[in-house]
């Protein structure tokens, strides 16, 4: 959405009851504060050019100057006075298209700091500049400026010895500074911004209007090898698009999580937490993406009023979009095998198009025969590496697969589904396992064992402190008539691994729980790296991967396969 605001609306202040009803609160926490609420304004303002200059972490000086609409003289003392605003247009507080609509930041920023505002517009030659230093006037007069607006804030906080007592260092304020422009830059990609801190600059966007172009420049061009491009979609009102990095690139902390709803940077929890919980499995613990999500939808089914920061917003069609979102996020990071090497493009496998099996060689049919399966291309088998990898030919490379966390992943999926839909007839095991538990972890095992038994775990007390385990659900390659050869996976684990997760703190009764407990039972029994395998063994294998839902990610997302690509080849031999 574009604020380029043609006709430009006088400031007025807001009626009480306007003002009443709008959320109040403390605007100005820290110096990135201050720079968030100046950049709104300019943004706006129509700028097209917005500079952000700050030194020792915003405290000694902010300054932030835009070519926008500029503000006319007469209406200058307004701008800074408590509820003046030129953008809420009949009070309606429902339809809000500007970022800023309470007539708040500029009084409020005057109240706990030296603010000097200059501005002129292109109808007025001669602009205006008021400095004012806790709410009082200090200065008042003709200034020489370009149409726009500079602000320039100085001994924040001076006047709030509290306040100035939390701000941590300069440099923590410099980060929070560069995150939120980083932040309104992604969001206004049509605006060239240059940040300087203390006369370095370290950040600047050319303004070119494209979101790709705009994430590299703020997030550096390494990137481009691994950002996907998510398919515009349009669901309950709300048109999509946005771009996700690959599994291969993933950051520590959320933060790099960005939701822009019509050009506002923003955070909304249900969406993320959806979002997340589709991206979970196939990323290691505690890692996250980068991810861009912009949103345009009608002004009146986003509600801004719910946070004093204007942090948050209310998307009324919040989970509608976060289902549509999630599903598209899972599907791409499960299925993309993961490139061993910076690549230009990054081609998506295309499930839908299997390619037809080379005709089979004379001698040995099976054993030739192309491995055909819903998630990779047709893959000729080679043979293994080092007793734990399997490598395939592909039509557009070599495959490597992790012997060990292509079973495990299949293993997974079979234990959830098993959690899903209970088996009907559990197998009995050829001799059942007796499993000695230590006097403090009885009462725990006995609940875990009674949580598993729906899905085919029978175990049964077998003296005071012994158990016998008579029958398991199917696991392919351990237990059960499956394409898998049995004596795959380590069956004799079984015991140990129940043991270990019964004597491991239920940290939460969750689901969540369950499931990763589900999870290190697969991690546990599944072929071990360092087994040689046959040749049918490795067939199956990657058979059965190739018809799991994320066969790129083991279940604690590091990578299964590794795709050597024909380009990198090609290339690293000078063909
Ligand atoms: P709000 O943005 O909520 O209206 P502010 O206190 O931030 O409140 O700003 C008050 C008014 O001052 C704005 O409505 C706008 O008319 C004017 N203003 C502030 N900054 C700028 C700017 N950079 N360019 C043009 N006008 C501005
Ligand atoms: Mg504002």
């Amino acid at each position: 959405m574009t604020r380029q605001s043609p006709a430009r609306r006088a400031i007025r202040i807001l009626p009480p009851q306007v003002a009443a009803r709008i959320a109040a609160g403390e605007v100005i926490e820290r110096p990135a504060s201050v720079v968030k609420e100046l950049v709104e304004n300019s943004l706006d303002a129509g700028a097209t050019r917005v500079r952000i200059d700050i030194r020792r972490g915003g405290l000694h000086e902010i300054r932030v100057s835009d070519d926008g609409c500029g503000i006319p003289p007469d209406e200058l003392p307004l701008a800074v006075q408590r509820h003046a605003t030129s953008k809420l247009l009949e009070d309606d507080l429902e339809r809000i298209c500007t970022l800023g609509f309470r007539g708040e930041a500029l009084p409020s920023i005057a109240a706990v700091a030296e603010l000097t505002i200059a501005s002129a517009t292109t109808e007025s030659p001669v602009g205006r500049q008021l400095v004012l230093f806790g709410s009082q006037l200090l200065a008042d007069q003709p200034i020489a400026h370009p149409p726009g607006t500079t602000v320039t804030v100085r001994r924040l906080f001076e006047n709030v010895p509290a306040r100035l007592a939390t701000i941590r260092n300069e440099r923590a304020e410099t980060a929070e500074i560069a995150r939120v422009v980083q932040r309104l830059a992604l969001a206004a990609p049509h605006v060239r911004f240059t940040l300087t801190v203390d006369s370095r600059t370290v950040l600047a966007t050319s303004g070119s209007g494209d979101l790709r172009t705009t994430v590299l420049e703020v997030y550096g061009t390494a990137l481009a090898d691994t950002l996907r491009e998510l398919e515009p979609f349009e669901v309950a009102g709300a048109r999509f698009s946005g771009l996700v990095t690959a599994p291969e690139l993933t950051r520590g902390s959320r933060n790099h999580l960005h939701v822009i709803v019509n050009g506002r940077w923003t955070q909304p929890r249900t969406l993320l937490a959806l979002v997340e919980t589709a991206y979970r499995p196939y990323l290691p613990r505690g890692r996250h993406p980068i991810l861009i999500v912009v949103i345009a939808t009608a002004p009146e089914l986003v509600d801004v009023n719910v946070h004093p920061a204007k942090l948050e917003v209310k998307l009324r069609t919040e989970r509608e979009v976060a289902q549509a979102l999630a599903q598209q996020l899972s599907e791409l990071l499960a299925r993309t095998p993961r490139a061993f090497a910076f690549k230009r493009d990054v081609h998506q496998l295309d499930p839908l198009r299997p390619r037809l099996a080379e005709p089979a060689t004379p001698y040995d049919e099976t054993e030739e025969r192309e491995i055909v399966t819903p998630a990779f291309p047709p893959l000729r088998l080679i043979g293994q590496l080092a007793n734990c990898l399997v490598l395939l030919e592909g039509p557009d490379g070599l495959y490597l697969i992790d012997q060990h966390r292509a079973h495990e992943r299949i293993l997974a999926e079979r234990l959830l589904a098993h959690a899903q839909a209970p088996p009907t007839d559990p197998v009995p095991l050829p001799e059942p396992i007796l499993i000695d538990v230590r006097p403090a972890h009885l009462e725990r095992f006995q609940d875990w064992i009674d949580r598993l038994a729906p899905l085919g775990f029978q175990c049964e007390p077998f003296g005071p402190h012994s158990f016998v385990l008579r029958t398991v659900p199917e696991l392919p390659g351990i237990a059960g008539n499956t394409h898998l050869p049995m004596q795959l996976g380590d069956l004799a684990e079984l015991a140990p691994a129940l043991l270990s997760l019964a004597s491991e703190p239920d940290d939460d009764d969750s689901d969540d729980w369950y499931q990763r407990c589900l999870v290190q039972l697969a991690c546990r029994t599944a072929v071990r790296r360092g087994r040689p395998l046959t040749r049918p063994a490795m067939r199956a294998l990657v058979q059965a991967l190739g018809e799991t839902s994320a066969p790129a990610v083991c279940p604690h997302g590091s990578p299964v396969v590794l795709r050597v690509d024909r380009d990198l080849l090609a290339r690293q031999f000078d063909w």
